[in-house]
């Protein structure tokens, strides 16, 4: 023991002594190090800087007139049929109507079997190949118009500037429309595909197309077909990506993050409000929602990601692209950074949301249960499962229940490597050269998702430009399109097509 004392003081007194000798000496490494990092750190970002792909403005080229007005006149007539998820007597109508205002499409194209509402054509290919369809998907049913309009949500009309305005008009009847007109104006031309082309509208999308694009999809599963590539709605052009003025970019969904709505129960006294329990069941329900909004799960870095960060860093401000280019050792600092921007904060890990809240049904009565729908967005990694496990865990010593509601798990992630992308990438050069091509993940979901078993390469993108305060109008008020980028989104599908 007495050993044991001696030593421990010995090295007591050595470290002293050598604080003593040499501590100034200990400081100035450490400040050389950490300064040395930082310099280092700064190099690499500015000359990583040197080597990254800038974007250059945007060409603003004029579409054909003719094709922009005929597209222009389609979409302002679509949106004029309101087709609200449910409205089966709109959708039968819009159907109608594009069949009269495509009579070649409809009577080239082959029909193929369809739920009701839905619609599902194929192209035949001009001779036979045995190379692997490709199949484009939209949809025909709108979100409900909700408020703050400041005209008739569907009328369909032109604004003093050219913009087309109305419900649909970027979810997704541009889409629909847009290849609607590139098929016809083709079949104009005497052009044939050399390979099959489906066209797959569902009418029920924005309610998770369980009735559409999932019966579709069974549809062609059960014949067989197998796709070499999906092109949904989902990305777009954009004019200022990360905010930066003059940096356009076409955002290119390679996947999509998982849906689930879990409901949170919390249980406690009911009663009259004039004798409260300390804790109440609304007290509890907020308990447990401060817990889960103060602890988001674990950041991740996926590859694509991690493509996309790398791509986009040259419109990030100088700390955001420090952070990208000294990965992997910035990791923490690069979660940091942008925890607490909301667009980019998704893409590093699932989230969640409160939405839906429910407690008494009077001003002065407690009521025995309160209730929350919390809405987590799944990134790749997680599951449905682990995330629900995640929840139990966060709220276990409080009387709360968690239970799924429904639950959507992420999709696959489609490869940048494929053919199928550089093809899509080679064609966003070709029509706006310069154009950097970002891959990332959705947070929303599309239809696309159902068509997963039939196609490794699924890829969301609108030819359409926009900047963020025109894609800030879907599912918003005062949605619209201007006719220009309506004709331009057409000439892209029509080389496309070409390409394909
Ligand atoms: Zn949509």
């Amino acid at each position: 023991m007495t050993f044991l004392k001696n030593l421990y003081a010995w090295l007591v007194i050595a470290r002293s002594n050598f604080v003593a000798s040499f501590g100034s000496w200990i400081s100035l490494a450490l400040f050389v190090f950490i300064f040395g990092c930082l310099a280092a750190g700064i190099v690499r970002t500015l000359l990583a800087g040197r080597h990254l792909k800038r974007s250059s403005p945007l060409k603003r080229t004029t579409p054909d007139p003719d094709l922009t007005a005929h597209a222009s006149e389609s979409l302002q007539a679509a949106i004029a049929i309101p087709t609200v998820t449910g409205d089966r007597e709109g959708i039968v109508r819009f159907r109608e109507f594009l069949k009269q205002r495509y009579p070649e499409v409809f009577a080239r194209l082959h029909f193929l079997p369809a739920p009701e509402g839905s619609l599902l054509l194929c192209w035949r290919s001009v001779r036979k190949s045995d190379r692997l369809p490709i199949l484009f998907c939209g949809h025909m049913d709108v979100v409900p118009a909700g408020e703050g309009w400041s005209g008739d949500p569907f009328a369909g009309t032109v604004d003093s500037e050219g913009y087309i305005v109305g419900r649909g008009a970027i979810d997704c009847k541009n889409v629909v429309i847009g290849l609607m007109e590139a098929v016809q104006s083709l079949l104009r031309e005497g052009y044939a595909p050399t390979r099959d082309i489906y066209f797959a509208f569902g009418h029920d999308e924005e309610t998770g197309g369980a009735a559409g694009a999932a019966q579709m999809a069974e549809t062609l599963a059960k014949r067989g077909l197998r796709f070499e590539t999906v092109i949904d709605e989902g990305g777009y052009i954009t004019e200022e990506h990360f905010g930066r003025k003059r940096f356009p970019a076409a955002l290119i969904g390679v996947g999509e993050k998982g849906c689930s709505y879990y409901r949170l129960t919390a249980h406690g006294k009911a009663g009259h409000s004039s004798m409260p329990p300390r804790h109440s069941a609304v007290g509890i329900l907020a308990e447990a929602i401060c817990r889960i909004e103060a602890a988001p799960p674990k950041a991740r870095l996926l590859d694509v990601i991690y493509e996309n960060m790398r791509l986009s860093a040259p419109a990030m401000r100088f700390i955001h692209r420090f952070t990208v280019c000294n990965l992997p050792f910035s990791k923490p600092l690069l979660f940091r950074a942008f925890g607490s921007v909301p667009s980019v904060n998704p893409l590093f890990r699932t989230t969640f949301a409160c939405t839906q809240v429910r407690g008494s049904e009077a001003p002065n009565v407690l009521p025995g249960t309160a209730e929350c729908i919390v809405n987590a967005r799944i990134l790749q990694g997680d599951t449905p499962k682990s995330i629900r496990k995640y929840l139990q865990s966060l709220v276990a010593d409080l009387p709360v229940d968690v239970e799924p509601v429904l639950e959507i798990p992420a999709s696959a992630v489609a490869s940048t490597a494929s053919a199928s992308y550089k093809a899509l990438c080679a064609v966003i050069s070709e029509k706006y050269p310069g154009l950097p091509c970002i891959p990332g993940i959705q947070s929303i979901t599309t239809d696309s998702r159902h068509y997963e078993p039939l196609c490794d390469n699924i890829f969301k993108f609108m030819p359409f430009v926009m900047d963020s305060g025109l894609y800030d109008r879907m599912h918003n008020a005062d949605e619209k399109i201007h006719q220009n980028c309506l004709g331009l989104g057409v000439e892209f599908y029509k080389s496309l097509i070409r390409s394909l």
